[in-house]
């Protein structure tokens, strides 16, 4: 919608007070009644296009109001990355009306210098010189948590999380399905202080469907529910294929949380399944005997044993069996969903244990579920040992090099978190992610491709989020520093960090409603404090 004659009057008046005063409170009235704007259209100079003004009057626009949405904002300035994989570029002005992104334009930084540039007209405006800008975050892999352990853990601590950290969209794979699309539609309607949530409900429920008929059934009363997608499982090979044809069928997108199993990778390849999560059934297609060597005394169910036994499949993936079925899988398209972050405390862990945010972070109830004990899963580290890390050392770096691989040969490699489990805390776990993205040799382009357009392509959702583009959802991130030098950029500031404070997200934009992403991790802060106050006493 183009701005109104009155608009663009309104700012040229701004601009003739600012002539004659030094100081301009950026809470400078915007509204100017009728009589006066009726003098200035004698004189003033209406020839330019109604959307463009001078840039002597971007100072006299007003700040964004935390968690309200503007009728019409400008980014200013911006280095744009736009999520495609396509090289920065800025400075650039983004134009969101309402929740859309409508237009984006160049600036000659000369013609900013000397004051000639002609700048879009705004309601509230976000000076981002200097500044980065990339799609909001998607997190493939969430679970909306209120509880760990039995123990309340209130919302407002992961979407707090996840906001500041620049998450705008998490896909849910298995929650509270009710709860969830509750608030599914509470955030879509802005009433309540979240990310996007696309629920993908788990299909393996009581009584679990035991045949085709069921199983079928069992996808079309999920459907009913008014669910995104679904969740599996371990599944078996009869149930498989019906299961994933009913979801297309449905029109549901399904994503597999792919452990040894009946099924693996070239089942998953054959029978087109949307992605695969995790890891565990892509080297165990590859292995020459169909099962790993495992200990007589092994047991799938013992977690110690199973992270310990995992830690060592991928070295028994045979390299040409491996490159088979990763080209399979692009063949049958599989993206990749590799949640290289939950693992990582297998790989060291101390690291987990002692990472710098969990002094002010780190919720308490989250903190007592990642302590050891076999009640809470993941949390398997009793007896974990320097052998064990030295294994998953080599697990990654074959791992790194398949994943890198599939994306070589084609595949869509995308970025979830799995947090609330494993020392990996909500937003932080996204962010590690990247940075282990990074660490398996993908440039920080690609990296940033994986959390925004490759998972927005995962979810079906490629014409509306994961890139900065005119007409796309206005679902934003405004970096205090450029994230294609360092991932780092999106973690809240530390002023004891050995590299320097870091930048931080300045603001995260959900459905074109801006939040001052440093007062929701204040927040998230105080609200720890309060919690570890209250669990203490
Ligand atoms: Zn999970």
């Amino acid at each position: 919608m183009p701005a109104s004659p009155f608009h663009f009057l309104r700012i040229r008046i701004m601009a003739f007070s600012l002539t004659t005063s030094c100081f301009v409170a950026r809470s400078a009235p915007r509204r100017v009644p009728r009589a006066i704007l009726a003098t200035v259209v004698a004189s003033a100079m209406v020839s330019t296009s109604a959307l463009l003004v001078a840039a002597d009057v971007l100072a006299a626009q007003t700040a964004p109001t935390h968690g309200v949405r503007p009728r019409r904002l400008v980014i200013r300035g911006a280095i744009v990355v736009e999520g495609n994989g396509t090289p920065a570029e800025g400075p650039k002005d983004i134009i969101i009306e309402g929740n859309r992104i409508t237009q984006i334009v160049g600036i000659d930084p000369a013609a900013i210098r000397n004051g000639t540039a002609r700048r879009p007209a705004a309601d509230v405006e976000i000076d981002a010189s200097g500044k980065y800008v990339v799609p909001g975050l998607i997190n493939l892999h969430g679970h909306v948590q209120d509880e760990r352990a039995g123990q309340a853990q209130p919302l407002e601590y992961q979407f707090k999380l996840w906001l500041g950290m620049g998450v705008t969209t998490v896909r849910d794979v298995s929650s509270e399905t009710p709860k969830t699309l509750q608030l599914r539609a509470r955030s879509l309607a802005g009433e309540v202080m979240a990310p996007r949530f696309y629920v993908y409900a788990r299909y393996a429920y009581m009584p679990v469907p035991r045949n085709e008929v069921e199983a079928r059934q069992r996808v079309r009363d999920l459907k009913t529910q008014g669910v995104d997608g679904l969740k599996l499982f371990g599944m078996d090979k009869d149930v498989y294929g019906p299961v994933l044809d009913e979801a297309k069928k449905q029109g549901l997108r399904v994503a597999h949380h792919m452990a040894v199993d009946e099924t693996n990778a070239l089942d998953a390849a054959a029978n087109g399944l949307t992605s695969l999560e995790h890891w565990y059934g892509v080297p165990d297609a590859a292995i020459p005997d169909g099962v790993q060597q495992f200990p007589s005394n092994f047991n799938y169910a013992d977690e110690g044993m199973r992270f310990r036994l995992a830690g060592r499949l991928w070295r028994e993936a045979e390299p040409a069996r491996l490159q088979e079925v990763l080209k399979a899988m692009v063949k049958g398209g599989v993206a990749w969903n590799p949640t290289l972050d939950i693992y990582e405390a297998s790989r060291d862990l101390q690291r987990a244990e002692t990472q710098p945010w969990y002094a002010q972070y780190l919720h308490p109830t989250l903190e007592k579920y990642f302590k050891p004990d076999l009640s809470n899963h993941g949390s398997y580290f009793a007896n974990w040992s320097s052998t064990d890390e030295a294994f998953w050392k080599e697990n990654y770096r074959i791992w790194f090099g398949a994943v890198r691989d599939f994306e070589r040969l084609g595949g869509v490699v995308g970025a979830g978190e799995d947090a609330g489990f494993i020392y990996q805390v909500y937003g932080f776990g996204l962010i590690r992610e990247l940075e282990l993205h990074q660490e398996a040799g993908f440039p920080t382009l690609k990296v940033l491709q994986h959390a925004t357009a490759n998972n927005a392509l995962i979810l079906g959702q490629q014409e509306n989020l994961g890139r900065v583009r005119p007409g796309y959802l206005a679902d934003l991130v405004v970096l205090n520093g450029n994230p294609l030098e360092d991932l780092k950029v999106f973690y809240p500031p530390r002023a004891d960090a050995a590299a320097g404070p870091g930048g931080g997200v300045a603001w995260t934009i959900k459905d074109g409603i801006p939040y001052d992403a440093q007062r929701l991790l204040r927040e998230v802060r105080e609200l720890v404090s309060t919690a570890k106050r209250g669990s203490s006493r």
